[in-house]
């Protein structure tokens, strides 16, 4: 400052233009500061838009890549998104005899019951409600004609849809196997190689269970959902026995299902889900992932866990066997919003023809085994 005011006395100016110099000076500096910083953000900006531009572009192409991938793969997975299973017991046993009777007399016609459900629901839309028995007498007249089914159900717009639809359901459920019958006091089994219902109710034979069509009544725990499955009343440690052979996909707790365990048919087709096993001893004696069961085999014990984090809770009013199916036509299917639960309470009904006998093979540990045991070809593949 001082320096200034030298300056002033030595150019002798006067100190109102001083105050005017200073106050242009910085008017000057002010004015192009503002002007540098403005031209410098703009260029920042632009250079931000640029970046922006090129990163939308990315994504477009990167959506409309995706757009394609998806058209793709939707033509590429023309599998089946939606089956209602509306079959009752009723045309399940009729169909079932016929099938199995035909094969064990050797008759002329062979018939197949998935094929006689399919033809069944073209003609009734897959209501099976008024379901009688002479619905069948045409097509088994026309069979009887000399006429295939190949040629009858040509023109069947919906043939095809109902029978890769039943046999995703029913496909394991008969066929050739083998059972003991007898063994030997040397311990030796005696097997019997036999065609018919191979497949199990998942309550063991001689106890007591109760149930109603419960499908899609809704729940509360968690979330609002519908219930996807069936209920089977009983006393807690009644065995629990695989219904069809499989692979044990997933054992172990889970919030919902409490103590569950889910068998994969070796199809790929169908996934059994049991839940709500017994509190602190659920399943039967070496049950793990990944390892083959046997249609028949006791896999876990009835009862009421479940509708809790915590793991070993029982937190379900009344003991009861959650039985559920699911249909897996292409593995995106899997654990997906996707998923196809259909109602299985007329295949309960269905399979109470067909119970597995079993008995305490371990005092010790209380577990249970199947009496008879039980072979088919798909267990040695
Ligand atoms: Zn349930």
């Amino acid at each position: 400052m001082g320096c200034i005011f030298l300056l002033i006395k030595s150019f002798n100016i006067g100190k109102k233009s001083i105050i005017i110099i200073i106050i242009s000076i910085i008017f000057v500096v002010l004015i192009s500061s503002i002007i540098v910083f403005y031209s410098f953000a703009n260029s920042s900006k632009n250079i931000q838009t640029e970046n922006q531009e090129e990163t939308n572009e990315a994504k477009k192409v990167e959506t409309t890549d995706s757009i394609e991938k998806i058209e793709e793969a939707e033509t590429q997975k023309n599998f089946i998104k939606w089956v209602d299973f509306n079959v009752t017991s009723e045309a399940l046993n009729l169909t079932a005899k016929m099938d199995i009777d035909s094969h064990n007399n050797n008759e002329e016609i062979v018939y197949n019951w998935i094929e006689l459900l399919a033809y069944l629901s073209c003609k009734n839309g897959g209501n099976f409600k008024n379901f009688k028995s002479k619905d069948l007498q045409p097509l088994i007249q026309e069979l009887k004609n000399g006429q295939t089914m190949e040629d009858l159900t040509q023109n069947m717009k919906f043939y095809d849809y109902y029978y890769e639809s039943y046999t995703a359901v029913l496909g394991g459920f008969i066929g050739n196997y083998s059972v003991e019958v007898a063994k030997d006091e040397d311990g030796t089994k005696t097997f019997e190689d036999r065609y018919g219902l191979k497949a199990f109710l998942p309550i063991a034979k001689n106890y007591s269970f109760s149930h109603y069509d419960d499908f899609g009544n809704s729940r509360s725990y968690g979330f609002k959902r519908t219930h996807l499955g069936n209920d089977l009343m009983g006393s807690i440690g009644t065995p629990i026995v695989a219904v069809e052979s499989g692979v044990v996909e997933n054992l172990g707790w889970n919030q919902y299902g409490g103590w569950r365990i889910g068998i994969r048919s070796f199809d790929t087709k169908r996934y059994y889900y049991y839940a709500h096993l017994r509190k602190n001893h659920p399943y039967s004696e070496g049950m793990e992932e990944g390892m083959t069961v046997k249609a028949g085999d006791v896999i876990g014990y009835l009862g009421m866990t479940g509708y809790s984090t915590k793991e070993n809770v029982n937190n379900i009013n009344v003991p009861h066997l959650h039985f559920g199916m699911q249909l897996i036509f292409d593995e995106s299917q899997v654990d997906s919003p996707n998923e196809i639960w259909i109602d299985v309470y007329q295949i309960i009904e269905f399979l109470k023809k067909n119970r597995s006998e079993v008995y305490m093979a371990n005092k010790e540990t209380k577990d249970y085994e199947r009496k008879y045991d039980f072979m088919e070809n798909s267990l040695l593949e």
